[in-house]
């Protein structure tokens, strides 16, 4: 359905200088694919997606949507626009127009559908996005989840072949992503052709029937999930999508600021949508800190979340001591309670306590 061949895109600055953001993409996407592309900000997710509906118009190469090359010369790019429905971070819904409104619009404008309708049809796809009730309100007095379902739904009203994805819940409060993931989830089900920029990995690797990981301006590796999130071919590949978000603090002596240690814990767990873990933890590091380990300082308290596998854990680490600081004795019972496992371990540099969420 879409085939890239060595596509390019070069931006020039004001200042003359000029920034190659696309080197050479080269895929084929199929009809009723869904392919998540992730890899690290700035390597051109967005112009990539942006180029294939020209809204950023390439510098170099082909692109060819059923058979046309929509690069050449003359072709209607009303045509392509009808073809691809185009879905942001930042919703853009109209705002003086109500939900139904937002909904309507196009088909009723662009593809003349009768409006009464469209309405209907408008109607259904917002009981699909689980929006029906909220369709004559307008966009201000909705959530950020519930304006992006809006969105998907008026991207949907035009039978889009294809709809592209950029970092759709990069936007939301973290208590909506998953209302956005799983309409997208369903529509992936349903076999609608998608491209989807992601940085939700876990989603990529249970929706997605292929992975780009794109760095540094190509498709440096271009495979299945599995293969993608298990066995990636290149170093750059297995670094990225074994990322582990880390929150650290280093104890230096009994004055340090609790207080700021369980802002911290609690912050990191909202990002990361670790809820439920966030209670044990401030238990557990208040029970190593006041009593266990009282008398380790300095420590090294650290708090990591690996984005794929979801393993949540958080060390106590001293330095310069091959044994553990736990006394054998210790009553560890309420921590084990709190946790999956203990880990008592030497490290390089010291020794280490782990507990795993
Ligand atoms: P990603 O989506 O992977 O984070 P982008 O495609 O948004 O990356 O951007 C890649 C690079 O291109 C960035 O360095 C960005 O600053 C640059 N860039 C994007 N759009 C423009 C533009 N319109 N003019 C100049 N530079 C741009
Ligand atoms: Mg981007």
């Amino acid at each position: 359905m879409i085939s890239i061949k060595h596509l390019s895109k070069t931006f020039q600055n004001p200042d003359g200088s000029t920034l190659t953001v696309l080197k050479d993409v080269n895929c084929d996407i199929d009809k009723g694919e869904v392919i998540s592309i992730i890899g690290p900000s700035g390597t051109g997710k967005s112009t990539l997606l942006r180029a294939i509906n020209m809204l950023e118009p390439p510098t170099g190469g082909e692109i060819w949507v059923d058979g046309e090359n929509i690069m050449a010369k003359g072709y209607p790019l009303d045509r392509l626009r009808r073809k691809m429905g185009m879905v942001f971070q930042g919703f853009n819904l109209f705002e003086h127009m109500t939900v139904l409104e937002n909904v309507v619009y196009a088909p009723t404008k662009l593809l003349h559908v009768p409006l009464a309708q469209a309405r209907e049809e408008a109607m259904e796809l917002l009981k699909k996005v689980g929006m029906a009730q909220k369709a004559d309100v307008y966009p201000a007095s909705l959530s950020g989840g519930q304006k992006q379902r809006v969105a998907i739904a008026r991207s949907l009203a035009m039978h889009p072949e294809v709809i592209l994805f950029d970092e759709p819940t990069s936007a939301l409060d973290p208590t909506m992503v998953g209302e956005v993931l799983s309409v997208m989830r369903q529509l992936a089900k349903e076999g609608l052709t998608m491209l989807i920029v992601t940085h939700e990995m876990r989603f990529a690797r249970d929706v997605s029937t292929r992975i780009f990981f794109m760095n540094e301006g190509i498709i440096y590796e271009d495979g299945s999930p599995d293969q993608i999130f298990r066995h990636p071919v290149h170093s750059a590949t297995k670094a990225f999508v074994n990322r582990i978000q880390k929150l650290v603090y280093e104890i230096d002596s009994d004055d340090f600021d609790y207080l700021q240690i369980h802002t911290g814990i609690n912050r990191f767990c909202i990002k990361y949508n670790l809820g439920d873990k966030a209670d044990p933890a401030y238990a557990i590091v208040k029970e190593m800190l006041f009593t266990h380990m009282r008398d380790q300082r300095p420590l090294t308290l650290r708090m990591t979340y690996a984005e794929l596998s979801g393993e949540t854990a958080l060390d106590f680490m001293v330095e310069g001591r091959k044994d553990s600081p736990l006394a054998p004795d210790a009553a560890l019972d309420s921590i084990r309670a709190l946790s999956r496992d203990i880990v008592e371990e030497p490290t390089a540099r010291g020794f280490r306590v782990k507990v795993l969420l």
